[in-house]
């Protein structure tokens, strides 16, 4: 056999992600249940049709319509007006959050989060040769602000992740805590990028702010966003950003050529363009997400306030064989967080229904 030289800390690794089985009911990895509408399917095939009739040259590498595009719709969703220069954008936001760790992360520097949250966070910094520390969220997820801001001053990191709303837990934090964070990373000795990950901001109850609102005030803040969960485009592959243009010129440095293909930006920019009609269905998602979670809890059971398209809920001695039952039950949900909980992502009604059935039967509720 000949050696390869794989690098020791990857040795013994296996690719790590959800399992993708075939069974009627998928919860579990917090996809829009509803596919494009047939108009937005027919949008999307003109687009990429146009596209096609150029695909012999290198794309827009710059992307500046659909920067101006995803301006445009954050100023609708969450009243924040930015530059087209303050977004960036990538196949993925784990592809741009990846961008901000190879500019400011790297060998002999800390990222750091706090736990349960995001599992991929520790991938990104493995890549990019990154350190890693977490600390940890309160009980009730939340997170503790002078805490927080404690362990930035004694780790010093270059890149603090915080996701809001949290993944897996559904928790989305106060602007007051993200401040907190916030005044603490201008502390840190050399700079400190705050990334705040919100991948399910639409789904955020009335009342709930968006990081975006503290861009103007925080050059070393970005907020990461994703057209994969409420625009239903994961198959698209598309994550953006919004922050300062000093953060935007230094992910242009460390992205590959040409990164986002025409075809993706074609993609992106005619579901854009349905934006009212998503968000509509962003509206009736929450809404069933609400009584998801008030019904979960007339029975008895223990469920994470959620500002996000899935419910964390529990606590079983055995999570493993509730999980288990559901999919015998052609459920599939996701086996994730502390132990005794497990998380549900917000179907269709008739997804969501076959679901209290099924662990009714299961739990015996
Ligand atoms: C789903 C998810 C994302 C989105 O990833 P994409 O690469 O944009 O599909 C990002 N962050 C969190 C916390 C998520 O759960």
């Amino acid at each position: 056999m000949t050696a390869l030289p794989l690098r020791p800390e990857l040795a013994g690794l296996a690719a790590y992600g959800a399992p993708q089985l075939d069974v009627p009911v998928l919860l579990n990895v917090n996809e829009n249940p509803y596919p494009p509408s047939p108009a937005v399917v027919e949008d999307i095939a003109t687009a990429v049709r146009a596209a096609a009739t150029g695909l012999n040259r290198y794309p827009d590498r710059d992307f500046g319509a659909l920067r101006a595009d995803l301006a445009d719709y954050l100023a609708v969703e969450s009243g924040v007006r930015l530059g087209p220069e303050r977004i960036w954008a990538a196949n993925g936001s784990n592809e741009v959050m990846l961008h901000l760790l190879q500019a400011f992360g790297g060998p002999g520097r800390t990222a750091l989060s706090f736990d349960p949250t995001y599992s991929m966070y520790p991938e990104y910094a493995r890549d990019t040769m990154t350190g890693w520390v977490t600390g940890r969220r309160a009980e009730d997820f939340t997170l503790d602000p002078a805490a927080a801001a404690a362990l930035l001053a004694r780790v010093a990191p270059t890149v603090v992740l915080l996701a809001s709303p949290n993944n897996p837990t559904g928790t989305a934090l106060p602007a007051t805590t993200v401040v907190a964070v916030l005044d603490a990373a201008r502390d840190v000795p050399g700079g400190c990028v705050v990334v705040v990950d919100e991948a399910y901001a639409e789904f955020r109850r009335a009342g709930t702010p968006s990081a975006l609102e503290l861009l103007d005030a925080h050059p070393h803040l970005a907020v990461s966003r994703t057209m994969s969960k409420a625009f239903a485009l994961a198959g698209g592959r598309v994550g953006y950003l919004a922050a300062s243009v000093e953060i935007v010129d230094a992910l242009r440095v460390v992205r590959l050529p040409y990164h986002l293909s025409a075809v993706t930006q074609a993609v992106a920019r005619a579901a854009l363009a349905h934006r009212d009609e998503l968000m509509a269905e962003v509206g009736t998602l929450r809404r069933d997400r609400d009584a998801l979670v008030a019904w979960l809890r007339e029975r008895g059971l223990k469920v994470a306030d959620s500002d996000a398209n899935f419910v964390l809920f529990g606590l079983f001695p055995d999570r493993h064989a509730v999980w288990q039952g559901l999919l015998d039950r052609g459920v599939l949900i996701r086996e994730v967080g502390p132990p005794g909980w497990l998380r549900v992502s917000v179907g269709t009604p008739e997804e969501t229904a076959a679901f209290r059935a099924a662990l009714t039967e299961v739990v015996g509720l």
